[in-house]
């Protein structure tokens, strides 16, 4: 069985090399929000930012496979657009420009977009899926079961997919998106139980991670911290090692995708990395 699975496997392989390996690959970062911390220890289950703030970036990315466009995350929703931040709040949010907007700019239309895959539940990953009915819907099978839930308030933002008004795809550990290993959804729960980050395989930049919430910024990235209000501890420090190796392993543009930093790490919007 196993022999029989490593030979399809290769059969996979030969046959895409023979058709002239992967089609063109790009790479947009598109803003999708600001996020300030104004208490930052809910960040650290071991307290290590208390009495902290920071500003955070929200990303969400557009691909290009050949003649496929996918996004991977849908940032907040457009109700939080010029929403005047909370001091007083632990966290708040706001949005500037919409996804759709952004794709405008690039002269390509909502309908043109037919994979949206999540990283995760939140309202910060999941917030503009709905401005994109027709696409099919790639999320963690257990985060699915989440929105789906009962009472979960979140659900509503995906509820075309929930109710069966549009193709939603649950995935179980990592998923192949094109099938030549060209964008790669990896399993890395712990933030959620269904989270995963995604690896993008460009011609000229290289491998490039995009964490999810893998870790929030760069500094609980270095230190493995856990936000307390993570899923699961252990599955966080697991995720977090599998990350690390695979990013050395593959030699990786590691982008935080909450982390301000990593902004610069790919051309500024309208550009793309190829
Ligand atoms: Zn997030």
């Amino acid at each position: 069985m196993i022999l029989r699975a490593a030979w399809t496997g290769l059969a996979a392989l030969a046959l895409a090399s023979a058709a002239g390996a992967t089609p063109a690959l790009s790479l947009w970062r598109l803003d999708c929000g600001r996020i300030t911390a104004f208490d930052l220890d809910e960040f650290s289950d071991t307290r290590a930012y208390v009495g902290q703030h920071k500003e955070l970036t929200a990303s969400c990315y557009l691909i290009r496979h050949g003649d496929t466009y996918m996004l991977w995350d849908t940032g907040l929703p457009r109700a939080l657009r010029n929403h005047v931040m909370d001091a007083k709040q632990p966290l708040d949010a706001a949005l500037t420009v919409t996804i759709v907007d952004q794709l405008a700019t690039l002269g390509i239309k909502p309908e043109q977009v037919q994979i949206v895959a999540i990283s995760h539940d939140h309202f910060d990953h999941i917030g503009q899926a709905g401005d994109f009915p027709q696409a099919k819907l790639l999320m963690g099978k257990a985060d699915i079961d989440t929105l789906r839930a009962p009472g979960a308030e979140l659900g509503k933002l995906v509820a075309h997919w929930l109710t069966g008004g549009g193709t939603i795809e649950p995935i179980t550990g990592d998923k192949d998106i094109f099938g030549d290993g060209s964008v790669v959804m990896l399993a890395m729960p712990g933030h959620t139980p269904g989270h995963h980050a995604l690896l993008v395989k460009l011609a000229h930049k290289g491998n490039v991670l995009l964490s999810g919430d893998t870790a929030h910024f760069a500094k609980n990235y270095a230190s493995n911290g856990v936000p307390s209000y993570n899923a699961d501890r252990a599955d966080t420090l697991a995720s977090l090692d599998r990350f690390k190796k695979l990013a050395a392993n593959l030699h990786a543009t590691v982008i935080i995708q909450h982390e301000p930093a990593d902004v610069a790490k790919l051309p500024a919007f309208p550009k793309a990395a190829d």
